[in-house]
């Protein structure tokens, strides 16, 4: 058949795509081309790619294809033909890894990321690694190296971070589903700014081999998606046991398997202290109580629950993560790994240097900071009383849930921000307020949106925040206020045409 016109299969599903797939109405190569065709219009203005993998993409797209002729449809992995997109802080062999900093700028895999192995190895089509805040720092990829990504809804405004590049590429169609890395928000945020549903499993569900670590105890992988069901099915692909990552755990759970379950009798815990923030914004309280409400006339029942503890997040996250960033940063030191300023012929002098104009501004605060915090004297001060916040913010949440099944929350303050709009770091660190507790915890939490915000028009997404490995229960009222709020659209300046979309 002839090739689609660009954007064919940007609003389509994971399931949609199996049928056109294995119904032969469209071979995978097509799609494939497609979503490059859509990239190469799209992306010079979204700005959502480091790097395009054309010839990757095309290649498994031929096996699939290939499998197909050789009339073994049947076998396809779950996401056979499906464009998918990396965050540009899991390796990819043969692709550059870059971490949207200079100090990586040149640095090229010599292996892949457990994580996209198995997306790959379910049949995902690699479209390419997707930009991000520098390491991972940040809330709204501008601290990106190689400049920031647009909001695919309206380009004066951030996309959320740090996995911003992840969120606009789904939500502008320019792959079916992506991953991202969160260690304080930075699935979940970025997909509440986007309206993209974004996963954070429970720390140890996906493995974090191969991914650049930034908080090793706060670190999780999960997917960005249109629809509950792709974001459910992509995390059964990446999901389990990895035994080059001891933290990881025996996960065979299948996300979609209560998708259809309703919520009648599900118990919704609702913190009234997150309700009330100061600096949650009307627009965000709104949607979240029009979603509360929703739930509640499907049939579940909203009950209060208390964090006590978790307005001490915020404070505990900026000890821990930057101590364990010092460390995991410390590999970047010119020899082993990352940029070598030129012209030194000592070696303290070559490592001051490298490191100086290596690291971005947000990327050296945290390593001084982390130094800092880990050195004798103020270690007892602020790391060993922050391990032990940690604990009864854990605590806090087990006693939750002996009332609930789910939280339901915000996820962000309020929605996106103007590019520039925030300097100050600390301004920056609170539009996490309501995310960091969970990576604090360890438990899953996710974004689903909401549709627009009634003052801003821009998304608004929920957070339904899990037990610990019980990430089906978020699912299953995710389904619930999907099929009220509806699927996440592809952003109407982007969304494709009638025509071509009759194509496919
Ligand atoms: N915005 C938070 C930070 O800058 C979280 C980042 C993340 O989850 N990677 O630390």
């Amino acid at each position: 058949m002839a090739a689609a016109a660009s954007g064919a299969f940007a609003a389509r599903s994971i399931p949609e795509i199996r049928a056109l797939l294995t119904g032969k109405q469209v071979s995978a190569r097509e799609i494939a081309e497609d979503a490059f065709a859509r990239i190469d219009e799209l992306d010079g203005s979204v700005h959502a790619f480091l790097e395009v993998t054309r010839d990757l993409g095309l290649k498994q797209a031929d096996a699939i294809d290939a499998a197909i002729a050789a009339g073994h449809a049947d076998e396809l992995g779950p996401l056979a033909g499906v464009p998918i997109g990396f965050k540009d802080n899991m390796n990819l062999t043969g692709t550059h890894t870059t971490c949207a900093s200079k100090m990586l700028e040149n640095y090229v895999s010599p292996y892949t990321a457990t994580c996209v192995e198995r997306a790959l190895a379910a049949g995902g089509i690699p479209v390419g690694k997707l930009n991000m805040d520098e390491f991972a720092f940040g809330s709204s990829t501008e601290s990106s190296a190689f400049g920031p990504t647009k909001n695919p809804w309206d380009e004066n405004h951030v996309p959320g971070g740090s996995s911003g590049g992840s969120a606009a590429a789904v939500i502008a169609g320019m792959a079916t589903v992506s991953l991202g890395s969160d260690t304080g928000g930075s699935i979940r945020q970025p997909g509440s700014f986007c309206g993209a549903v974004a996963v954070k499993p429970t720390y140890g569900v996906v493995s974090r081999y191969g991914v650049v670590a930034f908080g090793s105890s706060l670190d999780q992988v999960g997917p960005f998606a249109r629809s509950v069901e792709d974001a459910a099915l992509t995390l059964n692909a990446i999901c389990g046991h990895d035994a080059r990552d001891c933290t990881s755990q025996p996960v065979t759970t299948d996300f979609t398997a209560n998708l259809n379950e309703g919520v009648s009798g599900m118990r919704i815990g609702i913190v009234p202290q997150f309700m009330n923030a100061e600096g949650l914004s009307s627009e965000v309280k709104a949607k979240i109580e029009a979603a509360a409400s929703k739930l509640e006339g499907l049939g579940a029942n909203l009950v209060e629950v208390e964090l006590p503890n978790a307005q001490a997040a915020m404070s505990a996250y900026y000890v821990l993560g930057p101590c364990e960033a010092f460390s995991n940063l410390a590999r970047f030191d010119s020899v082993r790994y990352g940029y070598c300023a030129p012209g030194h012929k000592d070696l303290g002098g070559q490592y001051e240097e490298s490191r100086a104009v290596g690291f971005g501004p947000e990327a050296r605060r945290r390593i001084m900071l982390g130094s800092y915090l880990l050195s004798s004297g103020v270690y007892d001060k602020y790391y060993y009383p922050a391990q032990q916040v940690r604990t009864l913010i854990t605590e806090d949440y087990q006693r939750a849930y002996e009332h609930c099944d789910v939280i339901l929350a915000p996820v962000a303050p309020r929605t996106a921000f103007k590019l520039g709009e925030i300097s100050d770091p600390t301004s920056m660190y609170l539009t996490d307020m309501f995310t960091i507790s969970i990576n604090i915890a360890g438990n899953g939490g996710m974004n689903v949106p909401l549709g627009l915000g009634a003052d801003t028009h821009l998304p608004v997404g929920a957070q339904l925040i899990a037990p610990a490995f019980k990430d089906e229960s978020m699912f299953r009222a995710a389904a619930a206020l999907e099929s009220v709020f509806g699927k996440a659209p592809v952003a109407p300046a982007f969304a494709p045409t009638a025509a071509a979309g009759k194509e496919a």
